[in-house]
């Protein structure tokens, strides 16, 4: 028996009704792809790489790169919504399928996010203290920075992501070289070097009616410029400070008129300020404790942002250590050879509250996040302990 072609036409508007679209293919997209299909949901991933994280996830993979019309055209066909897990698409492919399906979020508040320069001007602009800064664009920006600034750190204003595009600068003549030659002479922003006490986050997530909720404020520890460990909730800040950083974020939400999920990074200065660092239009790295930890997690925020489903505060309801866990366990001690063995997962595994999560890589490289590992508790103290101990056990330093 054939269909009608009325018949296939209702058959494609309700598959559509069940169907939303990632644009991305890495571990974020492979973690939204599992808490959209728990809740019932196909989900369409759009990736250059067929076998990626959330490919291999998804029900259904296009191809294609981030920027192909027709591939752009196909995802605003079959998808409900479409949703990012990268920051770095091209936001003209986020305005093209705005006029097809719905875009959460949107291509505006994601061009703030991808341009540090932007990001900066917008914090000023809501009224979010941040860190001293200049943009830098030429020879003439360069002569005119200001002594204040140095030591500082100089970024690329655009596709830095774990600590790459980055120089610590300590004077003129090293800021002018980092400049011109590390950093090839593009757009960049120098901040002075802060003081840092410890870093926090916040994710908050934001309805298109504009509703508010946000995730515990989350304590990070980075190394070589890296997410290493996330504690939740932060052991080392008041209450008053974890208050104080999730307004800040939420206020940032709203000046954006954002719909989505949002991270905001926070320092907590010696002398106890509180500056934004960057934002992520995106679930992140330190919130992926809420997948464990809390009764909606991160990823369950980025589905209902953009379907439009009622937003919940989350509730944590274990405390929690999260450890990322690089390609570089999978190598020898010496650093030297090729990938030898797989970290001793039974090692960490006998261990109680450890919540095993790998991404599904193929190859293990020095600084590529592989997986995590979120260890829960009865308290902070008993996460702490367990996660010291898998640390440990899989030669990962103490915190
Ligand atoms: P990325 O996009 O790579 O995460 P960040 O701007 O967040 O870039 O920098 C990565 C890390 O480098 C931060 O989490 C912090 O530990 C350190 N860092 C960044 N900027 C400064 C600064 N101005 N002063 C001191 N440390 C900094
Ligand atoms: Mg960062």
């Amino acid at each position: 028996m054939t269909l009608s072609a009325a018949d296939e036409e209702a058959r494609a508007a309700a598959l559509r009704m069940h169907t939303v679209g990632v644009l991305g293919g890495g571990q974020l997209g492979r973690m939204f792809v599992h808490a959209a299909q728990r809740m019932g949901w196909r989900v369409l991933v759009l990736d250059p790489d067929a076998e990626g994280p959330a490919a291999q996830a998804a029900d259904r993979v296009l191809r294609a790169a981030y920027d192909d019309a027709s591939a752009l055209d196909q995802l605003g066909r079959h998808c409900r919504a479409v949703t990012t897990e990268f920051e770095n698409v091209p936001a003209s492919s986020l305005h093209l399928l705005s006029r097809r399906t719905v875009v959460s979020p949107a291509a505006g508040a994601v061009h703030v996010c991808q341009h540090r320069a932007l990001e900066k001007a917008h914090f000023e602009a809501s009224g979010v203290p941040c860190a001293p800064y200049a943009a830098i664009e030429s020879e003439a920006d360069l002569a005119r920075v200001d002594a204040a600034l140095l030591p500082g750190v100089l970024k690329t204003a655009q596709l830095g992501y774990d600590g790459k595009g980055q120089c610590r600068v300590t004077d003129r003549p090293e800021l002018a070289r980092a400049w011109r030659e590390t950093l090839s002479g593009r757009p960049c922003v120098l901040e002075a070097l802060l003081p840092i006490r410890c870093e926090l986050s916040v994710v908050v997530a934001r309805g298109a009616e504009g509703s508010l909720v946000h995730l515990p404020v989350q304590q990070n520890l980075h190394r070589d410029g890296i997410l290493a460990v996330t504690q939740v909730p932060a052991p080392d800040v008041d209450a008053a400070t974890a208050q104080r950083v999730a307004r800040l974020a939420q206020r940032l939400a709203e000046s954006m008129a954002y719909v989505g999920v949002l991270c905001v990074e926070f320092f907590v200065l010696e002398d106890g300020r509180v500056l934004a660092n960057e934002m992520a239009p995106r679930p992140h790295n330190s919130g992926h404790a809420s997948i464990d930890a809390c009764d909606i997690s991160q990823f369950e925020l980025q589905l209902r942002t953009m379907l439009g489903l009622p937003l919940v505060t989350p509730r944590q309801h274990s405390p929690a250590v999260m450890l990322n866990l690089l390609g570089d366990l999978w190598f020898d001690a010496d650093r030297l050879q090729a990938p030898a063995r797989e970290p001793d997962w039974p090692a960490v595994l006998a261990l109680p509250g450890v919540h095993l999560h790998l991404y599904g890589k193929a190859e293990a490289r020095r600084g590529r996040k592989m997986g995590h590992l979120t260890v829960t508790a009865a308290s902070l103290a008993a996460a702490r302990a367990t996660a010291l101990e898998a640390a440990r056990r899989l030669g990962l330093p103490a915190f």
